[in-house]
């Protein structure tokens, strides 16, 4: 499963930067993530809490915030959101020329830690 891996990676880089800081415990961790990255933030979250077990990490909430779809048309010349995880044609003119410019993000917004 993807996510396993991902919430790893997570729980590492977090308790990487907390050590560096001097601090003992991490008391929650952000993220970002786009609707289109393919993640399920059910799945990351079910991993999260099985990894975090045993870490500093122990005691941290995963807090996640869904990342719209949005993307710039070239032929109306506007940007749109779209509520789905994929963007087909342009939301406004139907068009198919556009850059997704939001949705695919994977980011750490936000690592709180304590002593
Ligand atoms: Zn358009």
């Amino acid at each position: 499963m993807h996510e396993v891996s991902i919430a790893q990676g997570l729980i590492e880089i977090a308790i990487d930067n907390c050590k560096k800081q001097g601090y003992k415990n991490i008391d929650s961790i952000k993220v970002k993530i786009g609707k289109a990255s393919g993640i399920v933030s059910d799945s990351l979250l079910f991993a999260f809490e099985a990894l975090k077990t045993g870490t500093i990490a122990e005691k941290a909430n995963l807090n996640i915030e869904q990342i719209p779809v949005s993307g710039f048309c070239d032929i109306c010349n506007k940007n749109f959101t779209v509520d789905e995880a994929y963007v087909i044609a342009c939301p406004i003119c139907g068009g198919s020329s556009f850059k997704v410019e939001t949705g695919r993000e994977l980011n750490i917004d936000e690592i709180e830690v304590s002593r």
